[in-house]
């Protein structure tokens, strides 16, 4: 179909890509001519759900992690993926203010955030196998 659009990045889950991640899906939707506020908002979904792959997924360890990129009409589709230690309880993981880790000072606000600045979050997972989370944005003409 010609309104639509894919790109894949794979990179490993250092803390330095989470900018990689975040930079490639704004360039990915500026064809959309999106407002800087839908920019920034896309741009924390994705390094919340990066960040999740790498310290939560993969708990440090450097494996890779997805990131899958469509656009189809004015609608935004991004999917991060990673291959790691999964999720148990999704529905629990994530309710505001849920953590595994508050001795890391993380604060249990990934998932709230993406659901605040995406449309759609939902996520798949499975313990010792991983996680993927799909969100979906309609950028406004
Ligand atoms: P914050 O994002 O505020 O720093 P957090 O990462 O703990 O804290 P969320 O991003 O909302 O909070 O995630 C909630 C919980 O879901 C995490 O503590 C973790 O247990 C689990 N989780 C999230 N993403 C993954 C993942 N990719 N793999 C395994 N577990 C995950
Ligand atoms: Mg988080």
């Amino acid at each position: 179909m010609e309104n639509t659009n894919e790109m894949t990045l794979i990179f490993d889950s250092r803390p330095v890509n989470e900018g990689l991640a975040r930079v490639a899906a704004a360039s990915f939707f500026t064809q959309l001519n999106p407002t800087l506020e839908e920019v920034a908002d896309v741009k924390t979904a994705v390094s919340e759900a990066v960040t999740n792959c790498i310290i939560h997924g993969y708990e440090g360890e450097v494996h890779k992690i997805r990131m899958d990129l469509r656009l189809k009409g004015r609608e935004l589709y991004v999917d991060i993926a990673d291959k790691g230690a999964g999720i148990a309880d999704i529905k629990k993981a994530m309710e505001p203010l849920f953590t595994t880790k508050p001795e890391k000072d993380r604060s249990g606000m990934g998932f709230t955030f993406m659901e605040a600045f995406m449309d759609e979050v939902t996520v798949e997972s499975k313990v010792g196998e991983g996680t993927s989370v799909h969100m979906k944005k309609t950028i406004q003409r």
